[in-house]
């Protein structure tokens, strides 16, 4: 599932595409894929310039000139490309816009298991709604402060989009092990020194990932249909039963509130 890094490429690599580009014809192919079910999201964004791209948490925002804002989520297998509209349109592609571009470009949303989609935001501030702050700004204060108010366990609390927003199962994973955190730690246990340290380690995680342009374990690609390569710098992540890469004990994976934690025995032990 694409996760900050993955989304951040997406933007990184749709921007210089698409920005400034009017969408001069948009088609539709489903009809259950987009919120509010009854925006008419042809009439809305037809003849709309993208004025800019961003990324809140996992959500990639397009600012419309008409003051709105389509915001679209990868779920767990969306794609958003840019294609020649010559090409041949992939099974699962729910949504064509076609830019002014010379020569024509589509920006396309594919997503074969529809657990993305795409939400018309008449006021752009909604974008913000139920998120918490972003992790590559978070001071360790902060961070402090959002695990002290919970006693799930930290692995629990960093999928929470509420408390921080853009973690997902692989860098959740992969912070808690450069932190030496085991996954089940109550949050409101951590120790000054093991926040500050989990802070360092999130950033840490999360700039190296989008640097190696995300990671693609099955469907995740860049605007421009590239994959990325930080899956083969996982330590933990998908690692379960192969040598910690730091003192060689096998990796273990444990379900925790129904999603699968990978961590270092030894190194995270409580
Ligand atoms: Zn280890």
């Amino acid at each position: 599932m694409p996760e900050l890094p993955e989304v951040e490429t997406v933007v990184r690599t749709l921007r210089p595409l698409v920005a400034g580009r009017t969408f001069v014809a948009v088609e539709l192919l489903r009809n259950d894929i987009h919120t509010p079910p009854t925006a008419n999201l042809v009439t809305l964004l037809t003849n709309q310039q993208v004025t800019d791209i961003s990324r809140r948490g996992k959500k990639i925002l397009l600012n419309l000139s008409s003051g709105q804002t389509l915001c679209i989520h990868l779920g767990m297998t969306g794609r958003l490309t840019v294609e020649s509209p010559n090409l041949p349109i992939p099974k699962h592609t729910h949504f064509l816009a076609t830019l002014n571009s010379k020569p024509p470009t589509q920006l396309r949303f594919r997503d074969p298991r529809r657990f993305g989609g795409l939400t018309f935001l008449s006021n752009p501030a909604d974008a913000h709604i139920d998120l918490g702050p972003e992790p590559l700004t978070l001071r360790p204060a902060q961070l402090a402060k959002i695990l002290s108010r919970t006693r799930r366990p930290i692995k629990s609390a960093l999928l929470d989009q509420s408390l921080i927003a853009g973690l997902g199962n692989i860098y959740a994973d992969e912070a808690l092990f450069l932190s030496q955190i085991h996954p089940l730690t109550p949050a409101n246990t951590l120790s000054p020194a093991q926040i500050s340290k989990l802070n360092r380690a999130i950033k840490h995680i999360l700039k190296k990932a989008i640097h190696h342009k995300g990671s693609t374990l099955r469907d995740y690609v860049d605007a421009t249909g590239q994959p990325g390569s930080f899956h083969k710098l996982h330590h933990v992540y998908a690692r379960q039963s192969k040598p910690c890469t730091r003192c060689g004990q096998p990796i273990t994976r444990l379900v925790i509130s129904g999603r699968s934690a990978h961590f270092c025995p030894k190194c995270q032990s409580p």
